[in-house]
């Protein structure tokens, strides 16, 4: 156990093991079996004859006081007041009472919060920060998943999958989104719109220039001040200038959509982590509930469960097979667009670190 004093650094991962369960930090390293009893519930023994059961339950990750009281009340009734949260904005709950962990559920389910996300369910959706934590967001990506998880709620508390299915959402499409079976992307579709008043004030323009993936970026005098100017037919309209230079707005309601990829995982049990690829496009980016994302994704969804083999992964499913029976038993319709292999990255993206002009 190391202590913390008020010179610990506060960046970086922070040592688990203050704040881990006392029986996991007893028996860490010593767990002997596991399995899971039900949706929801995952069963440890240790060498020691000691036992743990974890509980999950989804939450909507952004929450108010009010629910975070009613959480840790929860676990202090429950689970002696250790809580974990998982990267998707699951809430787990260690027990070391077998009889309690029933009326957990129960008071977990009561208090709105379902208990599932285990094993071959649904998880909750990993997601990007979106307006409350970034500058750059094309949409919410909270909002979007709240609304998503709303539709997919019985595949989150039963466990009916071929395989556990992960599934994540970027409110932009350069930095924090993750690989996953099902991933929603905002698309930009537009170059960005230059602001010239304020480019000069604002942008510190050799870096704007810096950041284009693919060189479309020029200095520029404008009106008779320095600004940039963006070669339209190079561009690829990823957003990477707007961030550090706002000036640059590439946001637009109607022209920013969303994008659905597909079949990526970072696990490399049975088959090798792959990369996710384009399956859908252009959907609307539609607060508050985006209906046409959600179509989509439970399209995908009843698909993979109908034809899926048992332990299949998304990648997988679709490996055996291929993309045109994928597409066919989706439904979803099929352009030049859809499927790229990145064979031609190497030539049309900015590989290096030198600015060109
Ligand atoms: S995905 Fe992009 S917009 Fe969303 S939080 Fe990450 S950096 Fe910000
Ligand atoms: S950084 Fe992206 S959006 Fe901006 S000009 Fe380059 S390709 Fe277009």
């Amino acid at each position: 156990m190391s202590e913390r004093t008020h010179d610990t650094i506060e960046s970086g991962a922070p040592d688990p093991m203050p704040y881990m369960h006392p029986l996991m930090a007893k028996n860490y390293g010593k767990w002997v079996f596991h399995n899971h009893p039900k949706p929801g519930v995952l069963y440890h023994r240790a060498a020691s004859g000691d036992e743990i059961w974890t509980v999950k339950a989804g939450t909507q990750r952004q929450m108010d006081h009010y629910t975070v009281r009613k959480l840790a009340d929860i676990a202090d009734q429950f689970a002696d007041g250790y809580v974990r949260f998982t990267t998707r904005s699951n809430i787990e709950y260690m027990v070391t009472d077998g009889s309690k962990v029933e009326p957990l559920i129960k008071e977990l389910s009561d208090s709105g919060f379902p208990v599932g996300g285990t094993a071959n369910s649904v998880s909750m959706i990993a997601h990007t920060q979106g307006w409350l934590h970034c500058d750059i967001p094309g949409t919410d990506a909270s909002g979007a998943v709240k609304a998503l998880m709303d539709d997919l709620y019985d595949d989150f508390v039963k466990c009916e999958m071929p395989n556990r299915v992960k599934l994540s959402t970027s409110c932009c499409e350069i930095n924090c989104g993750g690989q996953a079976d099902i991933a929603i992307i905002v698309q930009h579709t537009k170059p960005p719109k230059i602001n010239h008043d304020l480019v000069a004030n604002v942008c510190e323009r050799p870096s704007v220039v810096a950041r284009c993936p693919v060189a479309a970026i020029r200095p520029a005098l404008v009106n008779g001040k320095p600004s940039l100017e963006v070669d339209e037919k190079k561009c690829i309209c990823c957003g990477a200038c707007f961030p550090p230079c706002p000036p640059m707005q590439i946001n637009d309601p109607e022209h920013s959509k969303l994008a659905i990829w597909v079949g990526g995982k970072n696990s490399n049990a049975r088959s090798r982590p792959t990369f996710h690829k384009l399956v859908a496009s252009g959907l609307p980016n539609n607060p508050p509930r985006w209906p046409e994302v959600s179509v989509v994704v439970k399209k995908i969804l009843a698909t993979y469960k109908a034809d899926g083999r048992p332990w299949e992964r998304m990648n997988d499913w679709i490996d055996r097979i291929g993309w045109p029976a994928f597409f066919e038993k989706t439904g979803l319709p099929f352009t030049k667009y859809h499927v790229d292999n990145w064979r031609g990255g190497r030539n049309s993206l900015n590989a290096s670190t030198h600015i060109r002009f």
